[in-house]
């Protein structure tokens, strides 16, 4: 079968299963199938699959029928325009991250930081630590996650977009890995905020993802009290915090905050969609 064929019928295919972008998506896992990029993919449609190629494709084409994400399937996210190695053990990096990123680097130029290093709270896939290591090149990073599998996976994108010299990951629930003396300029988290009716009801893809990745207990805040309470005592007098949370969460969330008076300044960003989504805060 030729290539324009196998993309056809592989559009009908993915459509008919519910997932929706289903020409790009095809044109992707043809392309990482044959190792072409999208321009090279479509200047060889009269191209005839070897049957390996061709039986490798249906087993990928099979997992996405089923509504595996993408990204699992081929093992990679673009992220703040680099690639991130990512698998079912991590969160999918979203363009929301991406949001809560641009304010935090908008915010550092316009008003600085206090001197200190950066602490990310629930690295996933790195992706958080990453890009603010390479964005922030004067800081440590250091970043904290429950799970060592997703720790395996950061270290490899750390290593990968070698920032390992100025990264330290450590394993632990939130707090509990880091030493009580240390102190932060910085802390940022993209923490489980999904409610329990909302994990009921998630997006096929989604449900792939780590459970604990996701789901913030029955109301969704449960992480978000947790850091609320936990790193006031670890970050520097001015130091910042920024946290995405879910678009109906900003009265709950800054409820939680203004309960301690070791915060100020507690703000909601409206991400490019118009939600609220990016919370950020100060240790006064
Ligand atoms: N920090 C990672 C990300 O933003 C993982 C977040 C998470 O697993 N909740 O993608």
């Amino acid at each position: 079968m030729i290539l324009k064929q196998l993309y056809l019928e592989s559009v009908h295919r993915l459509a008919d299963a519910g997932v929706t972008e289903p020409e790009i998506e095809a044109a992707l896992l043809l392309g990482h199938v044959l190792g072409y990029s999208r321009s090279q993919f479509f200047l060889a449609q009269e191209q005839e699959l070897f049957p390996q190629q061709l039986s490798f494709y249906n087993t990928l084409l099979a997992r996405r029928l089923l509504r595996e994400p993408l990204a699992y399937i081929v093992g990679e996210q673009e992220f703040w325009s680099l690639p991130f190695k990512v698998s079912p053990k991590v969160l999918i990096p979203r363009p929301e991250t991406e949001e809560l990123l641009e304010k935090i680097l908008v915010s550092v130029r316009q008003n600085g930081l206090p001197p200190g290093p950066v602490l990310d709270l629930g690295v996933g896939s790195g992706a958080i630590t990453v890009v603010l290591a390479r964005e922030l090149a004067d800081r440590q990073v250091f970043g904290v996650d429950i799970s060592l599998e997703a720790l395996g996976v950061a270290r490899e994108n750390i290593g990968f977009h070698q920032v390992q010299p100025r990264v330290f990951l450590l394993n632990g629930n939130w707090l509990t890995a880091i030493e009580h003396k240390r102190r932060f300029a910085l802390v940022v988290s993209n923490p489980p905020y999904i409610d329990g009716p909302a994990m009921a009801t998630l997006q096929r893809e989604v449900a792939f993802e780590p459970h604990c990745a996701l789901s913030g207990g029955a109301d969704g805040l449960a992480d978000i009290r947790v850091l609320a309470a936990q790193i006031h005592p670890v970050m520097v007098a001015g130091g910042m915090f920024f946290m995405e949370i879910g678009a109906d969460q900003q009265e709950s969330v800054l409820k939680i905050f203004s309960s301690f008076s070791e915060y100020d300044r507690l703000q909601v960003h409206s991400d490019l969609a118009g939600l609220p989504r990016i919370f950020q805060a100060r240790r006064c």
